[in-house]
């Protein structure tokens, strides 16, 4: 059995290089950039207007209150080339071109217009440069406006957009195939004979790679049986990750260590000092990896979570993909049998300027009913075999929790 840390380790060392694709920039939200991305021209193009009001000289106005005339109408989008003289004022809407000659913008709250004389008065005084977002205030052309390696979120786009990147290089996402393995299962329309349970591993499996931002392939059950589970999995070889679940065990028909070894595809590790997940095993070929999950529903669930989205998430260029750590208060006693570090749900909240962490009472790894009240997991440390309230513990947060806190 190896740790965690030793686990992740081997995990980490092998890893496929990643690879680029161009894609339009649409479909680019929740993507990892693989270019940095530059300025083609200066931002804001012109001085621009940051206000609705009137563009004035600054020297004409510093014994404000004053009155001066009303020389024009420059409007956002104008293509007009105006100049100001002395002594006047050209009324501006925000985002406008600052006409030649001004300096600054005077608020239009602060301003009253007599439409009779055709003059402005002006209340209050300004500095230079008041209100206007000089040429190239926040981006000179040739300067980095999203740097590689960055996820690109909607506020991203709209910086893609506002330089015309309609097409963008980024890192492709891992092919993903899901399997699952047992003669108990049946799919879900059907309904249980006597012995036989649904199978409900493939969809929160496919759900939390989705998740991810890969639509995985379902290649569906295959019976506790070494050569239909050798067929299927040589089938899920040729995607970039393939993840079982059940069969990793060392029960009497626990044929996955046995298949894979088969198929040359060299086993990492397949016992990890965790709970759930103890029988996790990690295997790769020249091409593919392969992840082997226990058939537990929790235990699944939370094995991926713990293995697989770091994996997953590399894959797709994310530098730190593992779930968000926070460390809170425990607010009521756990205890284990010490050796295996544990994972085990809770519900986080934030309350009163600290992480409140509840433990959510459970049936166990076969227990997904109880398991999906939580939005977090506490980290209960394998060298620990009780914690009480009031003491501080890390958790993760589950990939959903800031939909469903
Ligand atoms: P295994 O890892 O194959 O020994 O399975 C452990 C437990 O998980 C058994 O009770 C199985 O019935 C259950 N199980 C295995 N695969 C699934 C699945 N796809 N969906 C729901 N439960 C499963
Ligand atoms: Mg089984």
């Amino acid at each position: 059995m190896i740790s965690i840390e030793e686990a992740h380790r081997r995990i980490l060392d092998n890893l496929p290089p990643l690879r680029k694709e161009r894609v339009g920039f649409q479909e680019s939200l929740g993507r990892v950039l693989a270019e940095d991305v530059l300025a083609d021209m200066d931002v804001p193009p012109f001085d621009r207007a940051a206000v609705d009001g009137y563009a004035l000289r600054s020297v004409d106005v510093r014994a404000a209150p004053v009155e001066l005339e009303l020389a024009g109408e420059l409007r956002a989008g104008s293509e007009a080339d105006a100049t100001l003289g002395p002594g006047q004022v050209i009324a501006v809407t925000t985002g406008a071109p600052i006409p030649a000659g001004a300096d600054a913008v005077q608020w239009l709250e602060h301003a009253q217009h007599s439409p009779d004389t055709g003059r402005v008065r002006i209340r209050k005084s300004l500095e230079p440069g008041d209100n206007i977002v000089p040429r190239g205030a926040e981006a000179c052309r040739g300067t980095k406006v999203l740097s590689a390696g960055c996820t690109l979120g909607p506020q991203d786009l709209a910086v893609l957009a506002t330089f015309g990147r309609t097409r963008i290089n980024v890192w492709q996402r891992p092919r993903v195939a899901v399997l699952v393995t047992g003669d108990e299962l049946i799919e879900i329309h059907e309904t249980p004979r006597r012995g036989q349970i649904r199978n409900s591993n493939a969809y929160s499996l496919s759900a939390q790679v989705q998740r991810m931002g890969i639509q995985p392939d379902y290649l569906g059950i295959v019976r506790d049986d070494p050569v239909e589970l050798g067929r299927s999995i040589a089938g899920g070889l040729d995607r970039d990750v393939l993840i079982v679940s059940g069969g990793a065990s060392v029960g009497k028909y626990d044929y996955l260590k046995s298949v894979l070894q088969d198929l040359n595809v060299t086993i990492l590790f397949s016992r990890v000092a965790v709970r759930p997940g103890k029988p996790t095993v990690f295997a790769r070929n020249r091409s593919a990896l392969v992840f082997g999950l226990p058939g537990n529903p929790v235990s699944s669930f939370v094995s991926f979570e713990i293995f697989v989205r770091p994996v997953l998430g590399r894959m797709c260029g994310h530098s730190r993909p593992d779930l968000f750590r926070v460390g809170g208060v425990l607010q009521e006693a756990m205890s284990q049998a010490p050796g295996r570090t544990s994972f085990l749900p809770a519900i986080a909240r934030w309350d009163e300027g600290a992480w409140r962490i509840h433990p959510v009472s459970w049936k166990g790894s076969g227990d997904m009913i109880g398991f999906s009240r939580s939005n977090a997991l506490v980290v209960f440390p394998g060298d620990r075999g009780s914690i009480s309230a009031g003491e501080h513990v890390e958790s993760l947060l589950l990939p959903d929790f800031f939909i469903r806190s």
